[in-house]
């Protein structure tokens, strides 16, 4: 009996970790199959599957124009070409967001931690965020996918 009562705490406090990782409530939410409908095959796998595009392969990787970078799914403006510059890592890098409008969570999918980085308003990754950015504006390299981005010129 003391056993299963154990088991039982054991599965609430499992059960409570896992609440307290899911507490961000975010304002734009599609379904899995509507998400499918709505966005491109690169662009699904990396804003919901959390992919990365290869390196130099993205369309905004060498690209800059005058404009904002919204996000694909949801529209949100996240990025403006003022803060893009070119880090020659392959991906679209940036030193700084539009404010307030990202969520940073950590991701250990390659064995260590990273600072990944997703759309506060939808939940849809974006990429990662480093700390070899430019050391003349904030040090900070916000490295993300261009399949997460649509550009808008301005
Ligand atoms: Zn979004």
């Amino acid at each position: 009996m003391k056993y299963i009562n154990f088991f039982f705490l054991f599965l609430l406090f499992l059960m409570s970790c896992k609440s307290q990782q899911n507490e961000i409530k975010y304002e734009f939410i599609k379904t899995d199959n509507e998400w499918r409908e709505q966005l491109d095959q690169m662009s699904y796998l990396v804003l919901r599957k959390a992919y990365t595009e290869r390196p130099y392969t993205g369309k905004y990787d060498n690209f800059y124009e005058k404009g904002t970078y919204h996000c694909a799914g949801c529209d949100e403006p996240l990025y403006s070409s003022s803060n893009k510059y070119n880090s020659f890592c392959g991906w679209p890098s940036f030193d700084k967001e539009i404010s307030d409008k990202l969520v940073y969570d950590v991701d250990y999918k390659l064995g260590y931690p990273r600072t990944e980085i997703k759309c506060k308003k939808c939940g849809g990754h974006l990429g990662h965020v480093f700390n070899d950015g430019p050391k003349e504006t904030t040090g900070i390299r916000h490295c993300v996918n261009s399949a997460a981005l649509v550009f808008k010129k301005s």
